[in-house]
C-alpha cells in the first residue's frame, strides 16, 4: 500500500485533469477500475461539472533571473486551479498571490481556487520573507476548458444485490495521508474482497472531494437504494489511533460494526459522532440520499499539524498502520457479510457439548477463534430475536469468535440460520 501511494504521489491531482487519470490509470493496475468521464457542463444536483483544469509548468522568477520556487519541484507550489499568468510585476504586486505559513515556516501550504478565477504560489513563509524588492517574472502554463470530471469505479459483484459503499476522494495533488493512504487501502480492500465469495455486493469510487460524490449521486440515482452501508476511507496512514465517524443517524450496521471492532481490538481507538463536515460522507448522508456512511480513519482532517501541507509526505504515512485501517475495515465488512439471526435446536438446558465433539478446543477451527464461552453465549442468545452482533456486543467478544461459534454449532446440527 505504501509503495502504490509512493508511485501516485508524484502526480498532481485536482478535482479534474490528467493527473486524476494517471492516478486512476495507475491504479488500474492493481484492480480492474473502470474510469468515467463526465462533461463539463452537465448539471448535478444543484451544482454544475466545471471546467477541466491542466497544469504544464509554473515557476517564478526573482529580480536576479533566479528561480524562486517551480511547480516541477513541488505541486503545492501552485494553487489548485490557477489561472494562466505570464507578467513581469513588483514584489508589492505579486504578494497577495504568494501563499505561506507562518507558523510553519519551513512547509508548503496547500491551497485551492476551484470556483473563484484566480492564480497564486505556495511557499515556505522562511523563504517568502527573504523575498528582495524588484521585479519578479512570473508563469503559470494552464488551461481552464471544456473537457471531463473524471472518477473511478468499481463494482464487486455478490450474491446480493445489497451494496456496501467504499468511498476514497483523490482530487489532492502531492499529498500523503489526506488522500492517497485511503485510496490505498480502499485499493488492497477491493483485492481482498474479490478473492473471497461473497454474500453481499461492494461499490468502490475514486472521486475528487465534494463535486465528485455529488456527480456520481446526481447521474446514478438509481443505484442508491441498493446501497445501505458505506464507508468513507480517508487519512488511513499516520501514526494516530484508528478512527471512525458514525453516520448521520449513528445507528446503522456499519457504525455497530465499527464500535464492535474497535471494542473488542484491544487497541486505543476513538469513535466521533456525525458532523456536517469533512469528506464525502457529508453528500452521501444528505437529507435526500440517505446513504448511511461512515468514515474510517485515523487522524482526523483538520487535527494534524501536517495536514494540507508539503509535511503530509511518505514519510507521514506508516506501513504498518495503513495494514491496520485495512483489517479494521476488512473485520468490519465481514460482520456486514456474516451477520444473520439463528434458532438454538436444543433450547432445553445447555446441550452436552462434548457428544458433539465440541468441547475442549472444537474440530476444525482456528484456535485463536475458538472459544468454549462463545459456544455458551450463542446457544443461550439464540432464541432467533437476536443476530451474531448483538449476541458479540453482550458478550464483548470478536465478532470472529461469535461466528465460529455458530459455523460449530451449525455444523453439529445444534443451530440452525434463520432466513432473512
Ligand atoms: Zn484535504
Amino acid at each position: 500500500m505504501h509503495a502504490l501511494a509512493a508511485d501516485l504521489f508524484p502526480f498532481c491531482r485536482s478535482i479534474t485533469g490528467d493527473g486524476v487519470r494517471a492516478t486512476l490509470a495507475r491504479m488500474s493496475e492493481e484492480v480492474p477500475i473502470e474510469v468515467h468521464e463526465v462533461p463539463t457542463g452537465t448539471p448535478v444536483f444543484d451544482w454544475t461539472v466545471p471546467e477541466e483544469w491542466n497544469i504544464r509548468e509554473a515557476w517564478i522568477k526573482g529580480p536576479d533571473g533566479m528561480e524562486v520556487v517551480n511547480f516541477a519541484n513541488h505541486n503545492l507550489h501552485v494553487v489548485g486551479y490557477s489561472t494562466a499568468v505570464h507578467e513581469t510585476m513588483s514584489l508589492a504586486e505579486l504578494k497577495p498571490h504568494l501563499y505561506s505559513l507562518p507558523d510553519q515556516p519551513e512547509l508548503i501550504p496547500y491551497r485551492t481556487s476551484y470556483y473563484n478565477r484566480n492564480w497564486g504560489f505556495c511557499l515556505p513563509h522562511r523563504q517568502l520573507e527573504a523575498l528582495g524588492d524588484g521585479d519578479y517574472e512570473v508563469f503559470i502554463d494552464a488551461t481552464h476548458g471544456d473537457g471531463h470530471l473524471t472518477y473511478g469505479e468499481l463494482f464487486i459483484e455478490g450474491a446480493e444485490c445489497e451494496e456496501v459503499l467504499i468511498s476514497c476522494h483523490g482530487c489532492h495533488p502531492s499529498l500523503a495521508n489526506d488522500n492517497l493512504a485511503g485510496a490505498a487501502v480502499a485499493v488492497e480492500l477491493a483485492r481482498h474482497l474479490a478473492s473471497e465469495p461473497r454474500r453481499l455486493s461492494y461499490r468502490f469510487l475514486f472521486i475528487p472531494g465534494t463535486i465528485g460524490s455529488i456527480t456520481w449521486l446526481a447521474t446514478n440515482e438509481e443505484k442508491i437504494p441498493n446501497i445501505r452501508n458505506g464507508l468513507v476511507i480517508t487519512c488511513a496512514g499516520d501514526a494516530g489511533p484508528v478512527s471512525y465517524k458514525q453516520t448521520r443517524d449513528g445507528n446503522a450496521l456499519i457504525d455497530r460494526a465499527m464500535k464492535l471492532v474497535f471494542e473488542t481490538s484491544g487497541d486505543e481507538f476513538r469513535i466521533m459522532e456525525f458532523h456536517p463536515y469533512g469528506y464525502d460522507e457529508r453528500q452521501f448522508n444528505s437529507p435526500g440520499i440517505k446513504i448511511p456512511v461512515g468514515s474510517l480513519m485515523r487522524s482526523q482532517h483538520g487535527t494534524f499539524p501536517e495536514y494540507h501541507t508539503s509535511a503530509d509526505n511518505l514519510d507521514f504515512i506508516k506501513p504498518d498502520r495503513m495494514v491496520d485501517t485495512l483489517e479494521k475495515a476488512t473485520a468490519a465488512i465481514e460482520v456486514l457479510e456474516h451477520n444473520a439471526r439463528y434458532v438454538n435446536l436444543k433450547p432445553m438446558g445447555e446441550p452436552r457439548l462434548g457428544k458433539y465433539g465440541l468441547y475442549g478446543g472444537g474440530g476444525g477451527q482456528r484456535k485463536s477463534d475458538f472459544s468454549e464461552l462463545a459456544l455458551l453465549w450463542v446457544l443461550n442468545q439464540s432464541d432467533g430475536s437476536k443476530d451474531l452482533l448483538e449476541i458479540a456486543e453482550r458478550a464483548g467478544m470478536p465478532f470472529r469468535k461469535i461466528l465460529t461459534a455458530a459455523r460449530s454449532l451449525e455444523e453439529a446440527g445444534l443451530l440452525r440460520k434463520e432466513e432473512g
